[in-house]
């Protein structure tokens, strides 16, 4: 039961809403949700919180992990941490990130606030440290708000490899492909839409569903490196949030442009940890 560990009130908010498998919230369903259960919105985001945990995937810690982020449109987007099975743990997705990359497959621009049970580790604190330049952002925990710019002090960022702009409103690729596949198509906008300011390796990925979704991912990169998101990391966690799993990806496609760095081995090899369907590949220049 997805939504067991909610407290009653907010379940039974949730199930009359009909959003007790949502994995995101417009600015007026948490409106509606607020009024329901007497909370204000902070209270409500973190009473949520179990929803975002419950679709989690961690085979290998059974730690699972549940976190909101706000975005400036005052949009909800939950994420979920993802472990993926067979490979080293540095190809695991925390749920921070996850709720970060969720905001930007839907077009925000900013992040407000980032909710989460338990004080996010060092790497989430260096990924958020990409949004928002130069601003900070509010980190919500049980214990009240804090600023990002207190959990991180000292910090290296993109300011300092010469970058202005935030990880979620930096300017677009404009690359074209002459071809009508859609879900090829799909993953190249997600390609332009990539923010790759350090390695210029704009990439997207697309996954097709047997029920004719589209799971979506786009890379996220990050100026200490290693916390960078993948796009078939977040492609797989958008699955996951969606209440997917692999076996029911038809098809999958990676769209990269020419780099110093190239996603295509990796993401097939994180892809094949989920199914057996083949990662095709198109190159963009
Ligand atoms: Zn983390």
């Amino acid at each position: 039961m997805a939504i067991a560990l909610l407290d009653a009130p907010l379940q039974q908010a949730l199930s009359e809403a009909n959003l007790q498998s949502s994995a995101t919230f417009t600015p007026a369903q948490v409106e509606a949700l607020g009024q329901a259960t007497a909370r204000d919105i902070d209270a409500l985001a973190l009473a949520l919180l179990p929803l975002a945990r419950q679709k989690a995937s961690a085979p290998v810690s059974h730690f699972q992990v549940g976190a909101i982020a706000v975005g400036g449109s005052g949009h909800w987007y939950l994420g979920a941490n993802l472990e993926v099975p067979g490979l080293p743990l540095n190809h695991s997705l925390h749920a921070e990130q996850a709720a970060i990359g969720h905001a930007a497959l839907w077009g925000e621009q900013s992040i407000a606030k980032i909710v989460v049970s338990a004080s996010p580790c060092g790497h989430c604190r260096q990924f958020m440290n990409e949004l928002n330049q130069p601003d900070s952002l509010t980190v919500l925990l049980p214990d009240g708000g804090h600023d990002l710019g207190d959990l991180l002090p000292h910090a290296f960022g993109p300011a300092d490899l010469g970058i202005r702009e935030g990880m979620l409103s930096a300017g677009a690729g404009q690359f074209t492909l002459n071809d009508e596949d859609p879900l090829l198509l799909a993953a190249l906008t997600e390609a332009n839409a990539s923010y790759a300011p350090y390695s210029g390796n704009r990439a997207g990925v697309a996954l097709a569903l047997d029920d004719g979704r589209v799971c979506r991912g786009r890379y996220l990169e990050n100026a200490a490196f290693n916390p960078s998101l993948s796009p078939m990391q977040l492609a797989l966690s958008q699955l996951m949030l969606g209440g997917g799993h692999g076996g029911q990806i038809t098809r999958a496609v990676l769209v990269e442009r020419q780099a110093p760095i190239q996603q295509y081995e990796t993401a097939a090899q994180t892809l094949s940890r989920f199914t057996a369907i083949p990662l095709a590949k198109m190159m963009i220049k």
